[in-house]
Protein backbone atom coordinates (compact mmCIF):
# COMPACT_ATOMS: atom_id res chain seq x y z
CA UNK A 1 0.00 0.00 0.00
CA UNK A 2 1.07 3.50 -1.11
CA UNK A 3 0.62 6.57 0.48
CA UNK A 4 -0.28 9.69 -1.43
CA UNK A 5 0.83 13.01 -0.07
CA UNK A 6 -0.95 15.75 -1.79
CA UNK A 7 1.35 19.13 -0.62
CA UNK A 8 0.09 22.70 -0.36
CA UNK A 9 3.74 23.44 -0.84
CA UNK A 10 6.73 21.18 -1.16
CA UNK A 11 10.53 22.10 -0.26
CA UNK A 12 12.42 19.35 -0.66
CA UNK A 13 15.90 20.34 0.65
CA UNK A 14 17.71 19.58 -2.88
CA UNK A 15 16.77 23.02 -4.02
CA UNK A 16 16.30 26.80 -2.34
CA UNK A 17 12.67 27.15 -4.21
CA UNK A 18 9.43 25.83 -2.75
CA UNK A 19 7.13 24.52 -4.96
CA UNK A 20 3.03 24.52 -5.24
CA UNK A 21 0.59 21.86 -6.20
CA UNK A 22 3.57 19.02 -5.57
CA UNK A 23 2.34 15.00 -4.84
CA UNK A 24 5.04 12.59 -2.99
CA UNK A 25 4.35 8.70 -3.06
CA UNK A 26 5.50 6.76 -0.57
CA UNK A 27 5.96 2.97 -1.22
CA UNK A 28 5.52 0.45 1.02
CA UNK A 29 8.88 0.28 2.47
CA UNK A 30 8.42 3.86 3.68
CA UNK A 31 10.71 5.50 0.86
CA UNK A 32 9.92 8.21 -1.65
CA UNK A 33 8.70 6.90 -4.76
CA UNK A 34 7.66 10.00 -6.58
CA UNK A 35 8.40 13.49 -6.16
CA UNK A 36 7.04 16.27 -7.92
CA UNK A 37 4.06 18.21 -9.75
CA UNK A 38 0.62 16.05 -8.60
CA UNK A 39 -0.17 16.27 -12.05
CA UNK A 40 2.04 13.85 -13.26
CA UNK A 41 1.99 11.87 -10.03
CA UNK A 42 0.63 7.97 -10.94
CA UNK A 43 -2.80 7.77 -9.91
CA UNK A 44 -3.21 6.55 -6.26
CA UNK A 45 -4.22 2.43 -6.60
CA UNK A 46 -7.49 1.02 -4.46
CA UNK A 47 -6.72 0.86 -0.91
CA UNK A 48 -3.63 3.67 -1.29
CA UNK A 49 -4.47 6.15 1.33
CA UNK A 50 -4.10 9.45 0.11
CA UNK A 51 -3.38 12.48 2.43
CA UNK A 52 -4.63 15.85 1.88
CA UNK A 53 -1.84 18.47 3.13
CA UNK A 54 -2.95 21.22 0.58
CA UNK A 55 -3.10 23.60 3.28
CA UNK A 56 0.66 22.78 4.84
CA UNK A 57 4.05 23.47 3.93
CA UNK A 58 5.87 19.85 3.17
CA UNK A 59 9.67 19.29 4.02
CA UNK A 60 12.00 16.91 4.72
CA UNK A 61 12.82 16.11 8.57
CA UNK A 62 14.80 18.19 10.55
CA UNK A 63 18.13 17.14 12.07
CA UNK A 64 19.60 17.58 15.46
CA UNK A 65 23.18 16.54 15.06
CA UNK A 66 24.18 17.51 18.81
CA UNK A 67 21.41 15.90 21.57
CA UNK A 68 22.53 14.26 24.38
CA UNK A 69 19.96 11.41 25.19
CA UNK A 70 21.58 10.34 28.28
CA UNK A 71 21.89 14.04 29.95
CA UNK A 72 17.89 14.55 31.19
CA UNK A 73 17.82 17.96 31.35
CA UNK A 74 20.84 18.38 33.42
CA UNK A 75 21.55 20.78 35.62
CA UNK A 76 24.58 19.97 37.10
CA UNK A 77 27.39 17.48 35.43
CA UNK A 78 26.65 15.16 38.55
CA UNK A 79 23.10 14.82 37.17
CA UNK A 80 24.58 13.75 33.78
CA UNK A 81 26.84 11.37 36.03
CA UNK A 82 25.70 10.05 38.73
CA UNK A 83 21.75 9.95 39.87
CA UNK A 84 19.70 6.83 38.97
CA UNK A 85 20.50 3.69 37.64
CA UNK A 86 21.74 3.46 33.72
CA UNK A 87 17.89 1.47 33.10
CA UNK A 88 16.46 4.69 34.32
CA UNK A 89 18.46 6.72 31.73
CA UNK A 90 17.73 4.73 29.13
CA UNK A 91 14.24 4.56 29.55
CA UNK A 92 14.40 8.42 30.19
CA UNK A 93 16.12 8.63 26.75
CA UNK A 94 13.65 7.46 25.03
CA UNK A 95 11.03 9.58 26.59
CA UNK A 96 12.98 12.27 25.30
CA UNK A 97 13.53 10.85 22.25
CA UNK A 98 10.03 11.26 21.35
CA UNK A 99 9.70 14.59 22.45
CA UNK A 100 12.45 15.38 19.76
CA UNK A 101 10.79 13.80 17.10
CA UNK A 102 7.17 15.28 18.22
CA UNK A 103 9.22 18.89 17.39
CA UNK A 104 9.97 17.99 14.12
CA UNK A 105 13.27 16.40 14.38
CA UNK A 106 13.36 12.81 12.44
CA UNK A 107 17.22 12.62 12.92
CA UNK A 108 19.43 13.29 15.91
CA UNK A 109 22.82 12.06 17.15
CA UNK A 110 23.60 11.53 20.36
CA UNK A 111 27.36 12.49 20.44
CA UNK A 112 28.41 11.40 23.89
CA UNK A 113 26.16 9.49 26.19
CA UNK A 114 26.60 7.51 29.18
CA UNK A 115 27.11 3.60 28.77
CA UNK A 116 25.32 2.01 25.93
CA UNK A 117 22.08 3.76 26.45
CA UNK A 118 21.74 5.86 22.84
CA UNK A 119 22.45 2.65 21.07
CA UNK A 120 20.12 0.89 22.92
CA UNK A 121 17.29 3.67 22.43
CA UNK A 122 18.23 3.46 18.41
CA UNK A 123 18.08 -0.11 18.15
CA UNK A 124 14.85 -0.26 20.01
CA UNK A 125 13.15 2.32 17.86
CA UNK A 126 14.84 0.71 14.84
CA UNK A 127 13.82 -2.61 15.66
CA UNK A 128 9.71 -1.43 16.29
CA UNK A 129 9.63 -1.78 19.47
CA UNK A 130 9.08 1.96 19.58
CA UNK A 131 8.19 5.25 17.63
CA UNK A 132 10.98 7.33 17.86
CA UNK A 133 13.76 9.49 15.59
CA UNK A 134 16.21 8.02 13.70
CA UNK A 135 19.23 8.10 16.32
CA UNK A 136 23.09 8.21 15.26
CA UNK A 137 24.74 6.82 18.21
CA UNK A 138 27.75 7.48 20.23
CA UNK A 139 29.20 5.93 23.34
CA UNK A 140 31.29 7.46 26.03
CA UNK A 141 33.65 10.31 25.08
CA UNK A 142 37.63 9.35 24.93
CA UNK A 143 39.32 12.00 27.68
CA UNK A 144 42.31 12.89 29.39
CA UNK A 145 43.09 13.95 32.85
CA UNK A 146 42.70 17.45 30.74
CA UNK A 147 40.08 16.82 28.96
CA UNK A 148 36.20 18.02 29.17
CA UNK A 149 34.26 14.90 31.26
CA UNK A 150 37.07 14.51 33.32
CA UNK A 151 35.01 17.27 35.81
CA UNK A 152 35.84 15.09 39.14
CA UNK A 153 38.61 15.52 41.31
CA UNK A 154 42.03 12.79 41.26
CA UNK A 155 40.73 11.13 43.96
CA UNK A 156 37.50 10.48 42.83
CA UNK A 157 38.26 9.58 39.13
CA UNK A 158 35.76 8.90 36.18
CA UNK A 159 33.00 7.09 37.83
CA UNK A 160 31.62 3.97 34.96
CA UNK A 161 28.46 5.60 34.62
CA UNK A 162 29.98 8.95 33.36
CA UNK A 163 29.84 10.36 30.27
CA UNK A 164 33.29 10.09 29.94
CA UNK A 165 35.98 7.37 29.27
CA UNK A 166 39.50 8.04 30.72
CA UNK A 167 41.82 6.99 28.65
CA UNK A 168 45.51 7.54 29.74
CA UNK A 169 47.57 6.42 26.45
CA UNK A 170 47.14 6.19 22.79
CA UNK A 171 46.98 2.21 22.85
CA UNK A 172 44.18 2.71 25.55
CA UNK A 173 42.11 5.10 23.16
CA UNK A 174 42.61 2.42 20.72
CA UNK A 175 41.18 -0.11 22.64
CA UNK A 176 38.35 2.02 23.48
CA UNK A 177 37.43 2.89 19.87
CA UNK A 178 37.70 -1.36 19.25
CA UNK A 179 35.34 -1.89 22.14
CA UNK A 180 32.41 0.59 21.37
CA UNK A 181 32.51 0.34 17.78
CA UNK A 182 31.96 -3.52 18.46
CA UNK A 183 29.00 -2.55 20.73
CA UNK A 184 27.75 -0.73 17.86
CA UNK A 185 28.56 2.75 17.77
CA UNK A 186 28.06 4.64 14.43
CA UNK A 187 30.50 7.69 15.52
CA UNK A 188 33.27 8.06 18.26
CA UNK A 189 32.99 11.07 20.53
CA UNK A 190 36.43 12.79 21.65
CA UNK A 191 36.34 15.49 24.22
CA UNK A 192 39.69 17.75 22.84
CA UNK A 193 39.04 21.04 24.57
CA UNK A 194 41.56 20.83 27.55
CA UNK A 195 41.23 22.92 30.90
CA UNK A 196 44.02 24.92 30.85
CA UNK A 197 44.87 27.98 29.87
CA UNK A 198 48.02 29.85 27.96
CA UNK A 199 48.91 33.15 29.82
CA UNK A 200 47.25 34.97 26.37
CA UNK A 201 44.15 32.68 27.85
CA UNK A 202 44.17 30.10 24.74
CA UNK A 203 42.61 26.42 25.87
CA UNK A 204 45.64 23.97 25.80
CA UNK A 205 43.97 20.76 23.97
CA UNK A 206 43.47 17.72 25.69
CA UNK A 207 45.10 15.42 23.28
CA UNK A 208 48.14 16.25 21.59
CA UNK A 209 48.36 16.29 17.08
CA UNK A 210 49.51 12.53 17.33
CA UNK A 211 46.77 12.00 19.95
CA UNK A 212 43.92 12.87 18.15
CA UNK A 213 45.79 11.70 14.64
CA UNK A 214 45.85 7.94 15.30
CA UNK A 215 42.19 8.10 17.18
CA UNK A 216 41.01 9.26 13.88
CA UNK A 217 42.69 7.08 12.07
CA UNK A 218 41.48 4.05 13.82
CA UNK A 219 38.13 5.26 13.27
CA UNK A 220 38.05 5.58 10.15
CA UNK A 221 39.81 2.42 9.54
CA UNK A 222 36.77 1.13 11.49
CA UNK A 223 34.42 3.10 9.37
CA UNK A 224 32.76 5.32 11.66
CA UNK A 225 33.34 9.07 12.07
CA UNK A 226 34.70 10.89 14.63
CA UNK A 227 32.76 14.17 16.51
CA UNK A 228 35.00 16.47 18.67
CA UNK A 229 34.26 19.05 21.23
CA UNK A 230 36.56 21.81 20.47
CA UNK A 231 35.90 25.74 21.40
CA UNK A 232 39.43 26.61 21.42
CA UNK A 233 42.05 27.45 18.66
CA UNK A 234 44.51 25.03 19.43
CA UNK A 235 41.79 22.00 19.68
CA UNK A 236 39.59 23.15 16.57
CA UNK A 237 43.28 23.05 14.45
CA UNK A 238 44.19 19.94 15.58
CA UNK A 239 40.46 18.31 15.10
CA UNK A 240 40.79 19.83 11.07
CA UNK A 241 44.30 18.69 10.76
CA UNK A 242 43.30 14.98 11.96
CA UNK A 243 40.39 14.86 9.63
CA UNK A 244 38.17 14.84 12.49
CA UNK A 245 34.78 14.95 10.38
CA UNK A 246 32.68 16.81 12.93
CA UNK A 247 33.82 19.76 14.85
CA UNK A 248 31.50 21.23 17.55
CA UNK A 249 31.46 24.93 18.59
CA UNK A 250 34.87 25.87 16.70
CA UNK A 251 34.52 29.61 18.24
CA UNK A 252 38.16 30.69 18.41
CA UNK A 253 38.86 28.90 15.17
CA UNK A 254 41.66 31.39 12.55
CA UNK A 255 42.21 31.15 9.28
CA UNK A 256 44.81 28.42 9.84
CA UNK A 257 41.93 26.44 10.93
CA UNK A 258 39.65 27.57 8.23
CA UNK A 259 42.79 26.31 5.89
CA UNK A 260 42.98 23.07 7.41
CA UNK A 261 39.39 21.99 7.25
CA UNK A 262 39.13 22.79 3.66
CA UNK A 263 42.31 20.62 2.93
CA UNK A 264 40.86 17.91 5.29
CA UNK A 265 37.06 18.35 4.81
CA UNK A 266 35.95 19.13 8.32
CA UNK A 267 32.79 20.44 9.02
CA UNK A 268 31.26 22.47 11.82
CA UNK A 269 28.10 22.05 13.97
CA UNK A 270 28.48 25.88 16.17
CA UNK A 271 25.82 24.75 18.68
CA UNK A 272 25.22 28.34 19.22
CA UNK A 273 21.70 27.49 20.82
CA UNK A 274 23.29 26.72 24.30
CA UNK A 275 25.28 29.56 25.12
CA UNK A 276 22.64 32.06 23.50
CA UNK A 277 20.02 30.26 25.64
CA UNK A 278 22.61 30.40 28.53
CA UNK A 279 22.62 34.42 27.72
CA UNK A 280 18.90 35.18 27.16
CA UNK A 281 17.18 32.62 30.13
CA UNK A 282 19.53 32.74 32.88
CA UNK A 283 17.73 34.57 35.92
CA UNK A 284 19.90 36.33 38.60
CA UNK A 285 19.21 33.97 41.08
CA UNK A 286 21.15 30.91 39.27
CA UNK A 287 24.52 29.53 39.97
CA UNK A 288 25.46 30.69 36.28
CA UNK A 289 24.50 33.86 36.84
CA UNK A 290 25.96 34.81 40.13
CA UNK A 291 29.05 33.14 39.37
CA UNK A 292 29.76 35.65 36.62
CA UNK A 293 29.33 33.40 33.58
CA UNK A 294 26.84 35.02 31.42
CA UNK A 295 29.03 37.80 30.44
CA UNK A 296 31.64 36.08 29.56
CA UNK A 297 29.14 33.57 27.39
CA UNK A 298 27.98 36.94 25.75
CA UNK A 299 31.22 38.31 24.79
CA UNK A 300 32.12 34.34 23.56
CA UNK A 301 29.17 34.35 21.57
CA UNK A 302 30.07 37.08 19.83
CA UNK A 303 33.65 36.28 18.81
CA UNK A 304 31.99 33.03 17.58
CA UNK A 305 29.82 34.25 15.19
CA UNK A 306 32.31 36.79 13.86
CA UNK A 307 34.69 33.97 13.57
CA UNK A 308 31.76 31.09 11.82
CA UNK A 309 31.15 33.60 9.48
CA UNK A 310 34.76 33.64 7.95
CA UNK A 311 34.51 29.94 8.15
CA UNK A 312 31.17 30.20 6.02
CA UNK A 313 32.25 32.60 3.46
CA UNK A 314 35.43 29.88 3.24
CA UNK A 315 32.55 27.21 2.51
CA UNK A 316 32.93 24.87 4.96
CA UNK A 317 29.95 23.44 5.25
CA UNK A 318 27.56 23.82 9.11
CA UNK A 319 25.30 21.13 10.68
CA UNK A 320 22.58 22.57 13.29
CA UNK A 321 22.94 21.41 16.45
CA UNK A 322 21.94 22.78 19.87
CA UNK A 323 23.31 20.84 23.10
CA UNK A 324 20.03 19.75 23.94
CA UNK A 325 19.46 17.62 27.28
CA UNK A 326 20.70 20.79 29.44
CA UNK A 327 18.35 22.64 31.47
CA UNK A 328 18.92 24.91 29.50
CA UNK A 329 18.27 23.36 26.37
CA UNK A 330 15.37 20.88 27.16
CA UNK A 331 14.20 17.75 24.50
CA UNK A 332 11.90 19.08 21.99
CA UNK A 333 11.93 22.60 22.75
CA UNK A 334 14.73 24.73 20.99
CA UNK A 335 16.21 22.38 18.60
CA UNK A 336 14.82 24.86 15.66
CA UNK A 337 16.09 27.89 17.47
CA UNK A 338 19.60 27.06 15.81
CA UNK A 339 18.04 27.73 12.41
CA UNK A 340 16.88 31.12 13.25
CA UNK A 341 20.63 31.89 14.77
CA UNK A 342 22.25 30.44 11.56
CA UNK A 343 20.08 32.85 9.59
CA UNK A 344 20.13 36.02 11.76
CA UNK A 345 23.76 36.16 13.32
CA UNK A 346 25.81 33.75 10.85
CA UNK A 347 24.36 35.31 7.37
CA UNK A 348 21.94 32.35 5.81
CA UNK A 349 20.01 32.97 3.66
CA UNK A 350 16.12 30.90 5.42
CA UNK A 351 16.45 28.29 2.34
CA UNK A 352 20.41 27.62 2.97
CA UNK A 353 19.35 27.43 7.00
CA UNK A 354 16.47 24.51 5.83
CA UNK A 355 19.00 23.41 3.87
CA UNK A 356 21.55 22.68 6.80
CA UNK A 357 19.43 21.43 9.22
CA UNK A 358 18.13 18.58 6.42
CA UNK A 359 20.43 17.70 3.71
CA UNK A 360 23.90 19.36 5.05
CA UNK A 361 23.29 17.99 8.52
CA UNK A 362 21.95 14.58 7.11
CA UNK A 363 25.39 13.88 6.10
CA UNK A 364 26.91 13.17 9.15
CA UNK A 365 24.06 10.81 10.29
CA UNK A 366 24.19 7.34 9.98
CA UNK A 367 23.14 5.97 6.48
CA UNK A 368 22.77 10.03 5.91
CA UNK A 369 22.66 9.40 2.28
CA UNK A 370 19.06 8.36 2.26
CA UNK A 371 18.46 10.98 4.43
CA UNK A 372 17.51 14.50 4.29
CA UNK A 373 16.30 15.18 0.86
CA UNK A 374 12.61 14.33 -0.67
CA UNK A 375 13.65 12.86 -3.47
CA UNK A 376 12.73 9.32 -5.18
CA UNK A 377 14.53 6.36 -3.22
CA UNK A 378 15.37 8.09 0.11
CA UNK A 379 13.52 7.92 3.00
CA UNK A 380 9.89 9.39 3.66
CA UNK A 381 10.84 11.49 6.73
CA UNK A 382 9.02 15.01 6.61
CA UNK A 383 7.05 17.33 8.42
CA UNK A 384 3.58 19.40 7.50
CA UNK A 385 3.93 22.92 9.09
CA UNK A 386 1.40 25.34 8.99
CA UNK A 387 2.80 28.55 7.63
CA UNK A 388 6.43 29.21 5.39
CA UNK A 389 9.41 28.54 7.66
CA UNK A 390 11.19 30.04 3.97
CA UNK A 391 9.50 33.36 5.17
CA UNK A 392 10.08 33.19 9.32
CA UNK A 393 12.15 30.47 10.31
CA UNK A 394 11.16 30.97 13.56
CA UNK A 395 7.88 29.31 12.95
CA UNK A 396 9.81 25.91 13.29
CA UNK A 397 9.82 26.58 16.86
CA UNK A 398 6.26 26.70 17.39
CA UNK A 399 5.07 23.34 18.00
CA UNK A 400 1.31 23.97 17.39
CA UNK A 401 2.63 24.64 13.65
CA UNK A 402 4.49 21.20 13.53
CA UNK A 403 1.26 19.56 12.49
CA UNK A 404 2.33 16.37 11.24
CA UNK A 405 5.31 14.16 11.50
CA UNK A 406 5.68 11.43 8.87
CA UNK A 407 8.92 8.85 9.60
CA UNK A 408 9.65 6.28 6.69
CA UNK A 409 5.99 7.51 5.32
CA UNK A 410 4.47 6.62 8.62
CA UNK A 411 2.39 9.00 10.62
CA UNK A 412 3.49 9.58 14.18
CA UNK A 413 0.93 10.05 17.07
CA UNK A 414 3.03 11.20 20.03
CA UNK A 415 0.90 12.49 22.81
CA UNK A 416 2.67 15.18 24.33
CA UNK A 417 2.49 13.32 27.66
CA UNK A 418 4.08 15.72 30.62
CA UNK A 419 6.21 14.55 33.50
CA UNK A 420 7.57 15.92 37.10
CA UNK A 421 11.02 17.11 36.40
CA UNK A 422 11.78 16.91 40.33
CA UNK A 423 11.19 13.65 39.72
CA UNK A 424 12.66 12.92 36.57
CA UNK A 425 15.43 15.16 35.99
CA UNK A 426 16.28 16.99 39.15
CA UNK A 427 18.53 15.24 41.07
CA UNK A 428 21.25 16.93 42.42
CA UNK A 429 21.40 17.22 46.01
CA UNK A 430 21.74 21.01 45.57
CA UNK A 431 19.43 23.01 48.02
CA UNK A 432 20.33 26.52 47.89
CA UNK A 433 21.52 29.44 45.20
CA UNK A 434 22.47 31.59 47.77
CA UNK A 435 25.19 32.04 50.88
CA UNK A 436 22.83 33.75 53.21
CA UNK A 437 25.21 35.52 55.51
CA UNK A 438 23.81 38.07 57.98
CA UNK A 439 24.81 41.14 55.03
CA UNK A 440 23.53 39.17 52.60
CA UNK A 441 19.88 38.54 54.62
CA UNK A 442 20.17 42.41 55.26
CA UNK A 443 20.90 42.80 51.92
CA UNK A 444 17.98 40.92 50.13
CA UNK A 445 15.96 42.65 53.28
CA UNK A 446 14.08 38.72 54.00
CA UNK A 447 14.48 38.64 57.89
CA UNK A 448 11.12 38.62 59.21
CA UNK A 449 10.32 41.15 62.48
CA UNK A 450 10.69 39.21 65.31
CA UNK A 451 9.43 39.94 69.19
CA UNK A 452 12.67 40.91 70.91
CA UNK A 453 12.76 38.34 74.32
CA UNK A 454 12.06 40.52 77.41
CA UNK A 455 14.62 40.85 79.40
CA UNK A 456 13.85 40.80 83.62
CA UNK A 457 15.32 43.89 84.85
ZN1 LIG B 1 27.63 18.64 23.68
Amino acid sequence: MAIHVKCGTLFTGNEDLERSRQTLVVDAGGRLAYVGPTDSAPPAAPGDEVLDYADLFVMPGLHDVHTHLAYGNAKTEEDIDLYQPMEFRALRAMFFAQKCLAAGYTSICAPGDAGQISLSVRNAINFGLFDGPRVTASGRYLTTRQGLTDWYPTWIGVPDTSIGRLVTSRDESIEEIRVQVKNGVDCIKVALDGVQRRPDGELIAAFDQEEIDAIVREAHRLGRKVVVHARGREATLYAARAGVDLIFHAYYLDQECIDAMLESGSTIGPTLTFPRNIVDFTRPTEPAFLKGRIGDVQREYETACDNLRKARRAGIPMMTGTDSGFAVTPYGEWHAREIEIFVNDLGFTPAQALRAATQVTAGFMAKGASLGVLEPGRAADFIAVAGSPLKNVALLQDKTRIRHVHLAGKRMELPDRPYDPREVTDLAWTNWNDLYTQSRVAELGILPERKTCAVSP
